[in-house]
Order: C-alpha cells, then sequence, then structure tokens
C-alpha cells in the first residue's frame, strides 16, 4: 500500500512490451508513471506466427493499453534520446524521470515481430503476407532456430501439403544452448510433417525476392543443395533496442547492443535506472518468460528505492529452458528441473493451443476477443 503523506515519484518505463507493462502496471500505485510506447497496442508477439498462418488470431494478440494503468498514463511516442534525468522522445517532448526503466526490447525480421506502430497498419500487413504464403506452394525459411522451427509447424499444421524446408549454417536446430536430445526431437517432429531440413550450410546468395513476398526463385547452399521456392522467411536476427541512448546511460550499452546490468538490474554506473527483458544483458536466455522473471526485482528494487526500506534483490538467471511448439498439437522442450523433455501434449497445453493469450490480455485489463 502507498503511503500517501509521501510525493509520488515519476517513474518513466521506455516500451511496453512484455518487460515494460510488468513494471509498470505493479508501480501505478506506488509511483507517477509515464509507459512511453510507439506501439497504438500491446502486440503478443508470440502468437505472431499463429496470426500469419491464421488471421482471425489478430484481433487476439494486439491488446490495447486502455486498462493497464489506472493513475499513470502511457504515451503513444518513441524515446529518441534518453541519459538518467531526461528523456527526450519522437514528438520532442521531455521527461525528467525520478526512476528509469529501459524496456525498449528488441527488434526482429516480420512476420516474427514488426516495427510498424499503427495496429491497422500492422494488421494489414499480416493479412497480405498471409495471402501471398497461402498462394505459394514452396517456402523457404532461412534459420532453423526457435522461430524457424515454430513457423515451419505452423505453415505444415494449415497447409500439410506445402513444401517447406529449413535452412540453416549450423550443422542442428535450435542453437547450441539447448539438449542433443530436444534438438533430435524436433528434428523427427519436422521431418515426420514433411519439412525438408538442409543444415550446416549456408546459401551461396540470398534469395533475390524480398522476404514475405510472393515470386519464384532458385538458390544454392554451398554444400551444392538447390532449392525451388515460392516465397520466403527471414527467421533469425535479434537486435536490441538501444540506439537511443546518451550520456551516462550509452556507456553500458555494449557493442552487441545489449545494456550491461548488475544483477540488482540497473544499469551498469547507474542507481536509479534498470534495465530488463531483451535489451538487458542480464540473461543469455531471452524471451517473454525471462522479462516475466526479471520484472518483479525491478519493481521490488524501485519500491525499495523509493520507501528507503529493504535492500535490492537480485536477479539469478535460471538454466537454460524453451518450449518450442510445432504446430497447435506438437513441439518439445526442456526444463531444468526434468531429465526428461517436456512432451508434446504439455508444450500444447503452455503455448501451442491459446499462445499464452489470455495471461497477457488478463495482465492489461483487455478481453480477449474470439478466444
Ligand atoms: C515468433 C516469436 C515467438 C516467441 N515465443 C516465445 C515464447 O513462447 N516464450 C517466450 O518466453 N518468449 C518468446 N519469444 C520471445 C519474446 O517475444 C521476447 O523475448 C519478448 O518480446 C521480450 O520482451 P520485451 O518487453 O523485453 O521486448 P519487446 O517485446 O520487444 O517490447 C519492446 C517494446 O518497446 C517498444 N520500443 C522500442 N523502441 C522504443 C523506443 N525508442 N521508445 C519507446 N518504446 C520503444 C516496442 O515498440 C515494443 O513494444 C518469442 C519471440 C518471437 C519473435
Amino acid at each position: 500500500m502507498a503511503d500517501s503523506s509521501r510525493a509520488r515519484p515519476t517513474v518513466v518505463v521506455l516500451g511496453g512490451g512484455y518487460a515494460g507493462i510488468q513494471v509498470a502496471r505493479p508501480l501505478d500505485d506506488e509511483a507517477d508513471v509515464v509507459l512511453v510506447e510507439p506501439k497504438d497496442d500491446f502486440v503478443h508477439n508470440v502468437a505472431a506466427l499463429r496470426a500469419l498462418v491464421d488471421p482471425s488470431w489478430l484481433e487476439r494478440i494486439y491488446l490495447p493499453y486502455a486498462g493497464l494503468l489506472s493513475h499513470g498514463r502511457v504515451i503513444r511516442d518513441r524515446a529518441i534520446k534518453a541519459d538518467a534525468d531526461r528523456v527526450v522522445l519522437a514528438s520532442g517532448a521531455e521527461l525528467f524521470p525520478d526512476y528509469l526503466v529501459l524496456a525498449t526490447g528488441s527488434g526482429y525480421p516480420f512476420p516474427a515481430k514488426s516495427d510498424v506502430p499503427d495496429t491497422q497498419a500492422a494488421h494489414a500487413m499480416v493479412r497480405g503476407t498471409h495471402t501471398a504464403l497461402a498462394s505459394a506452394d514452396r517456402v523457404l525459411l532461412l534459420g532453423a532456430g526457435p522461430v524457424g522451427i515454430e513457423l515451419a509447424g505452423e505453415i505444415k499444421a494449415v497447409w500439410p501439403g506445402k513444401q517447406v524446408t529449413l535452412v540453416d549454417v549450423a550443422s542442428d536446430v535450435l542453437g547450441e544452448r539447448y539438449r542433443p536430445d530436444l534438438k533430435a526431437e524436433l528434428r523427427r517432429q519436422l521431418t515426420d510433417l514433411g519439412v525438408e531440413l538442409l543444415l550446416g550450410s549456408a546459401l551461396r546468395d540470398e534469395p533475390p525476392t524480398a522476404a514475405g513476398e510472393l515470386g519464384t526463385f532458385a538458390v544454392t547452399t554451398q554444400a551444392g543443395a538447390e532449392v525451388t521456392a515460392d516465397i520466403w522467411f527471414r527467421c533469425y536476427g535479434v537486435a536490441p533496442v538501444s540506439d537511443y541512448l546518451a550520456g551516462g546511460l550509452a556507456a553500458a550499452r555494449r557493442a552487441d547492443g545489449f545494456v550491461e546490468v548488475t544483477p540488482e538490474l540497473l544499469v551498469a554506473g547507474q542507481d536509479r535506472v534498470f534495465a530488463l527483458g531483451d535489451v538487458s544483458a542480464a540473461d543469455q536466455n531471452k524471451g517473454a518468460g525471462a522479462a516475466s522473471r526479471q520484472a518483479p526485482v525491478v519493481v521490488g528494487n524501485i519500491r525499495a528505492l523509493i520507501t528507503g526500506t529493504g535492500g535490492l534483490t537480485r536477479y539469478q538467471p535460471p538454466p537454460a529452458a524453451i518450449i518450442v511448439p510445432v504446430g497447435p498439437d506438437g513441439g518439445a522442450g526442456q526444463r531444468p528441473d526434468s531429465a526428461d523433455l517436456v512432451p508434446a501434449e504439455v508444450v500444447a497445453q503452455l503455448k501451442g493451443r491459446d499462445m499464452m493469450v489470455q495471461r497477457f490480455a488478463e495482465l492489461l485489463g483487455a478481453s480477449t476477443a474470439g478466444s
């Protein structure tokens, strides 16, 4: 419960993704929260690939911010320059935070993420790409990490007859950090669905068409395998969004763009600026799940600083864990507390069927249309 005799400090949260909303909401009773976000709506991008193959999901995964805060406000704007005491927005407005939270996340090639701020325009882009994909008989996916695997599974679930080819320079799916038996299980499921895996060799040249556009082309891997396809998607390329950091905050920006933080999730060298989620270097395990685990640490530490009570809590990154759906009913995963893989049925319960929509709709105080 907030102490009403104390002046309410201003907490500015940059970015209204998974990390930002889970910091902004719990602090709403304690502080004047200002959430800065360029998008009209919260985008539940964990379900973005489902919406690509079935655009009826779009209404469910773009969730309004209107119900998020009771006292504070959401400003539809973009931070273009931020140091510890002053944030400049694209509109020219300036904010002077007592506490600043960097939650600007990461960019990823469309359709996994998009940086289109207008919801109607973003929906139109997904619908247009859906139409193109629906007309393509052969699909090439570059990148056999979690996004490439998930997209292959989504396409095969809706269009079992399409030829889907996954190409990666790495010699196995999913990436280095995960268990060999998990990779083997995902390979097995993909192969059973008829997905062709071309691993261990990059393409000699990128496809001549733009990603996501209909147009037949042929490409060859370094190893000499030829693929003819009608559309392709880039399924790699996470890029942290931290280019707006200035002054002392720019010093904490690593060469790879991630923001260095202390175990308390304070930006390195700062005592009132926090960073969490995809933009932060706190955890190698990037994900909405990691952002959800980091948010209570940031909230608790800001509360402790505001009230002057208690010490700061440290964030302990958990061992590698992941669930990867392969369509609504397939997939596999690994958990740190189990020697067994997470079976398809559990992956479907955790993600594949409802794509975790309900949880985030509740957090935003929104109803889920059509769920
Ligand atoms: C297809 C796909 C499936 C995924 N599935 C899972 C899953 O099943 N489980 C899981 O744990 N993770 C999953 N992830 C990862 C997860 O989506 C990310 O880790 C998560 O989005 C990170 O949350 P975030 O809030 O840190 O960043 P983001 O979600 O990227 O949010 C950042 C927000 O900041 C805003 N912003 C950017 N720049 C500025 C600025 N200058 N000023 C103000 N605001 C700004 C952006 O518009 C955005 O809304 C998936 C990712 C993809 C792409």
